[in-house]
């Protein structure tokens, strides 16, 4: 396991990718970042100092699963109830390093399904939500500081990776998960044997649309970058302050999923694993990106509590986006409007 520690400034950010092995574009993204970081210039690491870990979870990334070697979700692993917290190797190391680096920042790298974006009526509007942003405790549970700043990082990455195009940026939907890494950083909660680090760091996570093939690489690695640079411009430049936390509010929720929509064909319906008669939905599928029924890629709160898993999307609906109409997709001609006549 490796972390990348840049800079000597006074403001500690820490960035994690990959904890969910089968979630690769973390990874990918951390690496992007940690180049960038070091063509940007003196000032940021003048001004902060960044801990960087492109791989939480090794032994998964190999397997391409959710879990570790010993098949324990880590995100689920900072947490001491039910004898069951701390117990993995990856969450002691990481525990340590983030008590002697003490973060006041930290941003997680996830990667869900994919989702479209809604009308106002629920409507399917035929545009993909490829990036969103959430916060993994709940409010109330949370001092209040720690939700501000929390919700000021998740607006400059909302911002920023709004003004790409691309992305249709949404919400993650409220969850409260509190043995997840960032969760229990944000809480201070005890470590292993109860050990109190008396550290708590704002912190937030997004999470990339998944699935779907090499095609879309580019541009998903590119919106974290975008993002994280945006939240770490913010912090450097001492902007953070001023941005207005309660637009978290206006930042839409994030839609239904493709799968549920009408641009799932009858025809593809055998390519989701819920309805094959093999499936059982009380199994632990974790070979693919583990999400809920509701399509929450968190929600799992520990082993055998997974009960859906991401379909193997068909790669034609990697031109989701944007496609007008089916007559787009089926190859028919151009209307002529665009020929070669007119120019
Ligand atoms: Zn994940």
């Amino acid at each position: 396991m490796y972390i990348a520690k840049l800079g000597s400034g006074p403001e500690r950010m820490w960035i994690q990718g990959r904890i969910h092995g089968d979630e690769p574009y973390g990874n990918d993204a951390c690496l992007e970042i940690i180049k960038s970081l070091l063509g940007s210039g003196r000032r940021i690491l003048e001004e902060m100092t960044f801990w960087i870990i492109p791989s939480y979870n090794p032994d998964g990334s190999e397997h391409f699963w959710r879990r570790n070697a010993n098949r324990i979700d880590l995100n689920r692993n900072w947490w001491r109830t039910g004898g069951t917290g701390y117990s993995e190797p990856e969450s002691i190391a990481f525990y340590w390093a983030w008590v002697e680096f003490r973060p006041h920042y930290a941003i997680d790298i996830h990667h869900q399904g994919t989702y479209f974006v809604e009308d106002e009526d629920g409507n399917d509007t035929n545009q993909m939500t490829a990036f969103s942003i959430g916060i993994s405790v709940r409010q109330e549970f949370l001092e209040p500081w720690i939700w501000d700043v929390s919700r000021g990082m998740a607006v400059v990455g909302y911002d920023a990776v709004s003004k790409l195009g691309f992305c249709n940026p949404s919400r993650y939907p409220l969850v409260n998960i509190h043995s997840a890494v960032v969760s229990s950083m944000m809480l201070g909660n005890p470590g292993p044997d109860g050990h109190d680090a008396g550290w708590k760091t704002a912190a937030m996570f997004f999470e990339n649309r998944g699935g779907i093939g090499n095609k879309s690489r580019g541009y998903i690695i590119k919106q974290n970058v975008v993002a994280v640079h945006a939240i770490i411009d913010a912090i450097a430049y001492g902007e953070l302050t001023f941005v207005e936390e309660e637009r978290w509010d206006e930042i839409p929720d994030r839609g239904g999923r493709i799968r549920d929509s009408d641009k799932w064909p009858n025809e593809w319906a055998e390519l989701d694993p819920r309805t094959h008669p093999d499936y059982d939905a009380g199994t632990v599928h974790d070979e693919m990106t583990a999400v809920d029924d509701a399509g929450n890629e968190s929600d799992p709160a520990g082993p055998g509590t997974v009960t859906a898993i991401t379909p193997t999307i068909p790669r034609t609906f990697a031109l989701y986006q944007n496609v007008p109409s089916t007559s787009r997709c089926s190859g028919r001609p151009w209307n002529g409007r665009h020929s070669r006549r007119g120019s």
